[in-house]
Parts: structure tokens; sequence; C-alpha cells
């Protein structure tokens, strides 16, 4: 990686993700950061266009292909140790893994924290979970809602886990 300076500031960091890195691309997404994926035979179009974000790969010839070019580029392992491969990122960009729900996992989006009335209206969120949580959010794309439930303990216990891989 080139340029190590200009990731500083991790708001400028937006990724580009192989289809084959899906799970990665999902737990980027917890930490706010922008990620798209490619879909896989579309080399040609994603070397002409996305210039402004880091690819993540499993694909070494496309690796070699994008470096070559001087786009920016990290090669993945593929592994089925997402712990592993986060810390692996996180480390060569210097950034500090910080859970932030600022975007949908599934597809991207943005969150934006829903209001009272927009909760009570909302027909996805069982009655009991609006009764047990207060804070809820909504992707502005797809509008998938967020709230602090049981799986957010695993996503708490994941985040520890990444950290102590810094230790
Ligand atoms: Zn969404």
């Amino acid at each position: 990686m080139n340029n190590k300076k200009h990731y500083n500031n991790e708001k400028n960091i937006k990724f580009i993700a192989d289809s084959m890195l899906g799970n990665i691309a999902r737990k980027l997404r917890l930490f706010g950061f922008d990620v798209l994926y490619y879909k896989k035979g579309d080399d040609e179009g994603l070397l002409r266009n996305f210039e402004d974000r880091i690819l993540l790969t499993c694909d070494k010839e496309l690796y070699k292909r994008c470096f070559s070019l001087g786009r920016k580029a990290i090669f993945v392992e593929r592994s089925e140790n997402e712990l592993y491969s986060l810390s692996y990122i996180f480390k060569l960009l210097k950034i500090k893994p910080i859970l932030k729900a600022i975007r949908c996992t599934v597809c991207n989006g943005k969150l934006r924290k829903m209001d009272k009335d927009e909760i009570n209206k909302n027909r996805n969120i069982p009655q009991n979970t609006k009764s047990k949580y207060k804070e809820f959010y909504i992707c502005t794309n797809c509008g998938k809602v967020y709230w602090f439930g049981s799986h957010w303990k695993s996503i708490i216990k994941f985040n520890e886990d990444l950290k102590n891989t810094f230790n």
C-alpha cells in the first residue's frame, strides 16, 4: 500500500469488495465504512471505475492488475476466519476498530435514527421489541430496521476479539 498518510482520516476510506468477500464487507459496514460489492466477472468495469475506493479481493490476478495500474488494492486471503481478515485490513490501514451504527450491513445505505412516532407506526418491528428497546435506526435506502438486540452482543464480542488482536 502506498500513501499511508492519506488514510489517517478514516472518513476518507471507502472500499469495493470482491463478491467472495461478502462477510468481510458486511463486517466493515458495522464499523461505519462505505463498502460496495462488485460482481464477479466485471473486472473491466471495476478497473475503469471506483478509483476512489480501495479494492478488497481474494483474486490474486485482479489484485496484481489493480496494483500495476496504481490502484489501491488489498489482497485478502480467502479464509473462514473473518477476525483474522478484518484484523489484517485494519492493521494495514492503521485503523482502530470502532463500532458505528451508521451503515446498513445489507445494502450499504446510510442509517438514521427513528423518532417515536415512526417506531410506533413501523410494522416490521415486533410489538414486544418496540417495548423492550428505545433506540431504532432505519436504512434510508432499503428500509431495514436495526436495534441493539441480542445479536448486538455477538457483534460487541467480535469487536473485543478484534481489539485483542492489536495487543
Ligand atoms: Zn439497507
